[in-house]
């Protein structure tokens, strides 16, 4: 047995649902593997495949098959099981499981010791026209093929494809796509509507100042304090923020990354255990995005925080088995983030959250981060050592 402060055990094999099989979820299952290899573990989620989504953007120069894992080929890595299912996360579901000790999915009936809520939080989807694409269809059908779609379709010389949303995910598309466009010599322009007067509004500004000028060189028009409307045949539909003007403009097409749902999050104590009307589930954990823990440390929607959650959720679901019932606080802050702006160039900071890097330095921190999780997933090799 590999040595975990304050964790004496005194039960064989601990059986723990987690429901969710993305970062948090992931992790959790090493974790939990590597301080107890015979846990009983069953990972609960829709999808077939595990979506290594950090990734996502980069299917304009990769091919989608090699951000997907196959759940099946988890299940074989690890010795867990994999239910395809969604499970209906309410705070009267968490009740009934923590009372019973069970969940019932497909009517079979699934005893626990312990529950991991990692179900993410998912995008915002908006009702839309066909013409509107969004976070989750690149899940499914690689980014070239979705362009290459609605570009066939285009009656105009020089399309304009719209990019809402200047956040880090719309400027990680917003780049691979028009460095796309170059590559394939595609004759179309861009353009990013922000609802804010910058991008990358969370960084520090010279996030915003040096990407707005990547932006410039390669030619996308910028509309920034101004809100996306719809999208119709072949026009979109804006609001100028400041004389709540409405106005069209041409546009083939919309992409909508306007961030994740709210309305999901669980709240947790300093330890990861769900909390409802100020009541600790004692069973019932939670990490990553859809949780919120009550504590210090960063509840940013990140895979490092979600890795860092899932990682202590699983610590403290095995110290609560123990003898010793010695909880372990959830500390974390983020180190640093970095958005990549296309195959050669990002912008992020490290250490100190005004210590802006870009270019090379900031590309091979973000390279270094993502193999880290490789390792994790593709071994089970726990690297996060900070
Ligand atoms: C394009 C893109 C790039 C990003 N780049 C970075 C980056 O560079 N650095 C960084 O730190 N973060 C980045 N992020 C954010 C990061 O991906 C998330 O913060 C992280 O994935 C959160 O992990 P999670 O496990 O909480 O959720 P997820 O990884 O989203 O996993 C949630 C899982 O739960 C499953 N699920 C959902 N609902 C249910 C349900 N009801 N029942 C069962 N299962 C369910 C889903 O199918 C999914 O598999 C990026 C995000 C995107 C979209």
């Amino acid at each position: 047995m590999i040595f975990l402060h304050f964790y004496i055990p005194i039960r064989k094999q601990l059986k723990i649902v987690i429901i969710g099989g993305g970062y948090a979820g992931i992790t959790a299952l090493t974790t939990l593997l590597h301080f107890m290899p015979d846990a009983d573990i069953t990972i609960v989620d829709p999808r077939s495949k595990h979506i290594k989504i950090t990734h996502l953007h980069e299917t304009f120069r990769h091919p989608l098959r090699d951000f997907l894992v196959p759940f099946s080929v988890l299940e074989k890595r690890f010795g867990c099981r994999h239910i395809c299912a969604e499970i209906t996360i309410t705070e009267d579901n968490i009740w009934q499981w923590q009372n019973n000790k069970s969940i019932t999915i497909h009517e079979e009936i699934l005893e626990f010791d312990y529950v991991l809520i990692a179900s993410g939080a998912a995008s915002v989807r908006v009702d839309r026209e066909n013409n509107v694409i969004d976070l989750n269809d690149f899940m499914t059908v690689p980014g070239p093929d979705l362009l290459h779609r609605y570009l066939a379709t285009a009656t105009q010389e020089k399309p304009y494809i719209s990019i809402v949303g200047g956040g880090a995910t719309g400027i990680q598309f917003l780049f691979e796509i028009a460095h796309f466009i170059r590559r394939q010599k595609i004759e179309c322009n861009l353009r990013l509507i922000n609802g804010n007067n910058r991008v990358l509004q969370q960084f520090p500004t010279g996030f915003s100042q040096y990407t707005e000028a990547r932006m410039n060189d390669l030619g996308i028009d910028f509309y920034p304090d101004t809100y996306y409307r719809e999208q119709q045949k072949d026009r979109i539909l804006l609001e100028s923020k400041e004389t709540k003007q409405e106005y069209e403009l041409s546009s083939l097409m919309t992409l909508l990354f306007v961030g994740n749902r709210p309305d999901n999050l669980l709240s947790a104590n300093t330890f990861g255990q769900v909390r409802i009307n100020q009541q600790t589930m004692q069973n019932i954990f939670t990490a990553g995005d859809c949780s919120t823990y009550s504590s210090c440390g960063s509840n940013s929607m990140s895979a490092q925080s979600a890795v860092r959650k899932g990682k202590l959720a699983a610590r403290n679901i095995l110290r609560d088995s123990s003898v010793l019932k010695l909880f372990e606080p959830y500390l974390h802050r983020d180190f640093g983030y970095v958005v990549s702006l296309g195959p050669t160039d990002a912008v992020g900071w490290l250490a100190v959250e005004n210590s802006v890097v870009s270019g090379i330095p900031a590309l091979l921190i973000k390279e270094l981060v993502e193999s880290q999780y490789d390792l994790l997933l593709a071994a089970g090799i726990d690297t996060y050592f900070l």
